[in-house]
């Protein structure tokens, strides 16, 4: 059973950052709560063990140069968005999409 853990103080600044990023691009973070934790704590995870937020659902190649293409928000989920909804990590999503998956869920 999933139960709510209390946030850490990265964790709650990335999930504030997150957001206001998303309102300034017209987009939503997760209606879903389970799968919009776990991002965060990938997130928070990531800065804390290797000083950037890489995404946690990429690989990180260990070349810094090229990693760069994968600190959230990386440079494809833009695309990503317009094309299917949400990001691939399904943090950021499209209003309609979050609209249609939670409607769904009811
Ligand atoms: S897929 Fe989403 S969560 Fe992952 S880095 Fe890109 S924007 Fe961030």
């Amino acid at each position: 059973m999933y139960t709510e853990r209390t946030e850490t103080s990265d964790e709650e600044e990335i999930r504030a950052w997150a957001e206001e990023y998303a309102k300034k691009n017209g987009w939503v973070l997760n209606p879903d709560k389970k799968v919009l934790n776990t991002v965060i704590r990938g997130l928070s995870r990531n800065k804390k063990e290797f000083g950037e937020q890489y995404c946690p659902c990429r690989l990180r190649s260990g070349d810094k140069e090229k990693d760069r293409a994968i600190i959230c928000p990386c440079i494809y989920h833009k695309d990503e968005i317009a094309e299917d909804g949400h990001c691939h990590c399904q943090l950021y999503y499209r209003k309609d999409t979050a609209e249609r998956v939670a409607g769904e869920k009811e």
